[in-house]
């Protein structure tokens, strides 16, 4: 037998890593794992469901200093090499209409078990748990690796798969960045991403557990889909989709009569406050949103008093309310924690590694591979896709 491999992190991604290594037979493959048990962030995926991949993945579900560098996994292997990785160790898989990828038996477990049984059935593949790695350095042509508890061992490849900093909850603390550091890699700035958004508090508030269908905006980027004002801000699919845009902007804005054009909704309000002359405006929205929620569009829109007949609406007031209809700003203040978030934004920089072998350009047989990268994915299979990818070239490059 050749060289020792060492994955560090048992995920997604560096469980890919491992049985792309072993595959050829001629390395020993050793995943380190801090947890008592490897993927269990895998299990959390996809509510439980674990959206494996997303056949219409392409570079703009995928954010980063450099996307570009996706290309290289992109063109050797993506959605169909994965679908195929996946069918070989036994997971029956199952294609939604909206292209998310599925185990047929929707249990994430499905997918975890098989890559479990996989390593344990190759002779060269070894999982070690518990073992919270707190340094790599390079000794004496090798690398050491050390933990927190005074234990150490030796590699001659090392691959980094210790994700990011979301969810720390499952395991992925950051330690892999600081390794990356004391080998002289840059790390991008760090940002929790599919999380929920903060916004000032004033009106949401008031609105908290009302759920709307709403085309949300952040700078020029647009997601459709169900929205949920909270105390501290907003959250639901459409927001969780959305925070992965988050650039430094501080607006962000609903459209939450998404299917009306403004002329449209203007001549509807027209004939509805004509209607229903008599009704006070408390009510006026009464059979289009929740009560709540239309008494806070009058009150953002500055159309009071709410004892007020509907007949009394100015044309002004009409084109105040759609305004504010179809564009509601709400000041975002910043993001949920860690430990909402789905995913890390930002990560070591990319343009330090080689794209079609993961490989470190600054130290020869180092590799990073998933989340602990610059890249971070839509909502929607994006991100797993990505850990499958850049772990399988890196296993692949590291066992030839
Ligand atoms: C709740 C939730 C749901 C999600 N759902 C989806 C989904 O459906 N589809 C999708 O595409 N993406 C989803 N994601 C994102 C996706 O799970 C991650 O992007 C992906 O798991 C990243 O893979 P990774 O291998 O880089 O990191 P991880 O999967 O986080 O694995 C890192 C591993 O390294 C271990 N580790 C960390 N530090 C050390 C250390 N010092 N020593 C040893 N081991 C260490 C950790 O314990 C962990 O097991 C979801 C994320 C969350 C939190």
């Amino acid at each position: 037998m050749n060289d020792k491999i060492a994955v560090i992190g048992g995920g997604a991604s560096g469980l890919a890593a491992a049985i792309a290594a072993s595959e050829n037979g001629k390395h020993r493959v050793v995943v380190y794992e801090s947890g008592a048990r490897v993927g269990r962030k895998i299990l959390a995926t996809g509510n439980g469901r674990c959206n494996m991949t997303n056949i219409n993945a392409d570079i703009q579900n995928y954010h980063g200093t450099d996307t570009r560098f996706i290309l290289g996994a992109k063109n050797r292997f993506w959605v169909n090499e994965t679908i195929d990785f996946f069918e070989k160790l036994g997971v029956v898989i199952t294609t939604e209409p909206d292209g998310k990828v599925y185990p047929y038996c929707n249990k994430a477990s499905a997918v975890l078990d098989v890559m479990r049984l996989k390593l344990e059935e190759t002779d060269n593949a070894d999982i070690v748990t518990s073992f919270e790695v707190s340094s790599v350095r390079r000794k004496d042509g090798v690398f050491l690796l050390k933990t927190y508890d005074g234990r150490e061992d030796t590699a001659d490849k090392t691959i980094i798969a210790t994700g990011g900093k979301a969810a720390p909850n499952l395991g992925s603390k950051g330690a892999g960045y600081e390794i990356l550091k004391s080998f002289g890699h840059k790390i991008t700035p760090l940002r929790p991403s599919l999380v929920q958004i903060k916004t000032e508090t004033d009106v949401v508030k008031r609105l908290k557990g009302i759920k709307l269908d709403a085309l949300v905006t952040i700078g020029g980027e647009s997601e459709y889909g169900e929205t949920l004002f909270t105390d501290y801000g907003l959250s639901g699919p459409a927001i969780f989709a959305i925070s992965s845009r988050i650039n430094g902007e501080k607006t962000v804005s609903l459209d939450i009569m998404n299917r009306y054009g403004c002329n449209e909704l203007h001549a509807m309000l027209r004939e509805r406050a004509a209607l229903r002359e008599n009704t006070a405006l408390e009510n006026f929205f009464t059979g289009m949103f929740p009560n709540r929620v239309g008494q806070a569009i009058l009150k953002c829109a500055g159309v009071a008093p709410l004892s007020r007949r509907a007949g009394t609406l100015g044309t002004d007031e009409i084109t105040r309310i759609c305004a504010l209809i179809k564009k509601w700003d709400f000041k975002i203040t910043g993001t949920m924690s860690w430990n909402n978030a789905q995913v890390t934004k930002g990560g070591a920089l990319t343009n330090e590694f080689d794209p079609v072998t993961m490989e470190s350009k600054i130290v020869k047989n180092l590799y990073a591979v998933g989340e602990v990268l610059d890249i971070d994915g839509d909502c929607g299979g994006y991100n797993l896709q990505w850990a499958w990818s850049s772990g399988c070239l890196a296993g692949r490059s590291a066992g030839k």
